[in-house]
């Protein structure tokens, strides 16, 4: 190595601080530009005011779903970007049919009514509906210790709640959701006839909250309907079980499974000025579920990633690198979206360097989930001066996001938008997740948290 004399060396380190300082100065101007821009006029609230109140619930193969695609496809070709186009992509479909109905009878004939409603993907109850004696459990341990003498012909009752002293709510989230996913196919297997859940939060209201279930490779003559319970129904039945274990539950529902059926991610870009074969992705998912307008989960994502591009032309900011919008379809029940964006991406052999998703709700945003290597981790923690004045702290290491994360281990950097997390679980997946809890300050903070990330990124480059 060569070394330096000590003028030059002088010379050298007083440059090189005036060009990082000058760096510095130039992208706080930006993101004050960014952060203005989207505070004073931006579109993302109006958007989701579309998506959610002329639109509505968006579940995968539905009408909703179609009008969604083609809203944000016409949006997207407003914002006069390079390119706007549709990636085909085979959808299950899944109706919810009338309204479930479910009681719990007590010895004496007493009948109460309980809010329940299907999770995504159960099959239907008989006609008659069942019912059946309770047996209540916290996890699938419990499952092996009663054995099926126990829970053969019975309604098994997962009653886990989330964790409550987990600050981080999505990490209770995950603590609590194998009782969705995986309770009627653990249960099938000691001849439950179906299977009731606690709903996924950590309010105790009347609402129930639906998600996907799967019944991995449980034969299709023994896979058994599957509903969640709302969090005050769950404390109900727990309580009359104490005082009479052989209380009778009842149910009917009447969804159903349909064949796969044709949909679409809708992708937008900014073709890059240096790097135009480099794609940098910002995106959430179009799919909701049928309960309620999925104003949070995800219309917020997706309108946040669309004002991510929209912002940068409205400030005329020409990226470096291919900035593509993508709004994923069938995140809630199959992934199929995301899974099919990253094979297309591998098959065409398109470079991505970095990708983020906002799938946590549009409420006040705090920093990233960043997965990636050390050098990345540290090159976006060395923003964080830049991000100080907008109260943006949290860079941490952990999940990213559903639909970016196929692409896995061929892109560098995968970021999710961390929000605030404290009342995302309360009307998730529910009747509550309305376009009425979304803040318009808030989801606006959130597109400008995303597109000075997306800035950074760009401007500065991957490690
Ligand atoms: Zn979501």
């Amino acid at each position: 190595m060569k070394t330096l004399s000590i003028p030059s060396l002088i010379f050298f380190l007083f440059f090189s601080s005036i060009s990082i300082s000058q760096n510095a100065i130039q992208d706080s101007i930006m993101l004050k530009k960014i952060y203005s821009t989207a505070l004073t006029d931006g579109k993302a609230y109006d958007w989701l005011d579309y998506l959610s109140n002329e639109i509505g619930g968006r579940l995968s193969g539905s009408i909703e779903a179609e009008s969604a695609v083609n809203y944000t496809e016409e949006q997207l070709n407003e914002l006069g970007l390079d390119k706007v186009w549709l990636q085909s992509v085979m959808v299950p479909k899944w109706t919810r049919g009338f309204k479930e109905y479910a009681y719990i009878e007590t010895n004496s004939g007493d009948k109460s009514v309980t809010n329940i409603c299907a999770l995504g993907g159960s099959v239907p109850t008989p006609n008659l509906g069942i019912k059946a004696e309770v047996v209540e459990v916290q996890n699938f341990e419990d499952l092996t210790k009663l054995g099926k003498d126990k829970i053969a012909g019975k309604i098994v009752f997962f009653n886990r709640p989330m964790q409550a002293d987990l600050i981080h709510t999505g990490s209770a989230y995950g603590g609590a959701s194998n009782q969705r996913y995986s309770g009627a196919e653990q249960a099938a297997k000691y001849g439950a006839i179906g299977v009731l859940v606690r709903s996924l939060t950590l309010k105790l209201d009347d609402s129930p909250h639906t998600g996907a279930m799967s019944y991995g490779d449980t034969p299709n003559s023994q896979r058994i309907p599957a509903a969640a319970i709302s969090t005050k129904g769950a404390e109900y039945l727990s309580s009359l079980l104490k005082l009479q274990p052989n209380l009778q539950f009842y149910f009917k529902q009447n969804c159903k499974i349909w064949d796969d059926v044709p949909s679409f991610n809708v992708i937008g870009e900014i073709t890059g000025s240096v790097h135009p074969n480099k794609f940098m992705v910002v995106g959430g998912h179009l799919d909701s579920w049928d309960l309620a307008d999925g104003a949070q989960d995800d219309g917020a994502g997706v309108v946040q990633s669309m004002e991510v591009l929209r912002l940068f032309k409205k400030l005329n900011y020409r990226p470096k690198h291919t900035i593509r919008v993508v709004l994923f379809m069938n995140e809630e029940n199959g992934l199929r979206g995301g899974l099919k964006y990253a094979e297309e991406a591998k098959r065409k052999k398109e470079k991505h360097v970095f990708a983020l998703e906002s799938d946590s709700g549009g409420y006040t945003p705090r920093g990233f989930s960043l997965e990636t290597d050390a050098a990345n981790v540290a090159q976006i923690r060395s923003w964080a001066p830049l991000f100080k004045p907008y109260l943006i702290h949290l860079f941490d290491e952990g999940y990213s996001g559903a639909d970016i994360r196929p692409m896995k281990g061929n892109i560098d950097v995968l970021a999710g938008l961390q929000p605030d997390s404290q009342r995302y679980f309360d009307i998730h997946h529910s009747e509550n997740d309305t376009f009425d809890q979304v803040n318009k300050r808030e989801l606006e903070l959130g597109a400008a948290t995303m597109a000075s990330l997306m800035y950074l990124m760009d401007i500065h480059g991957v490690k």
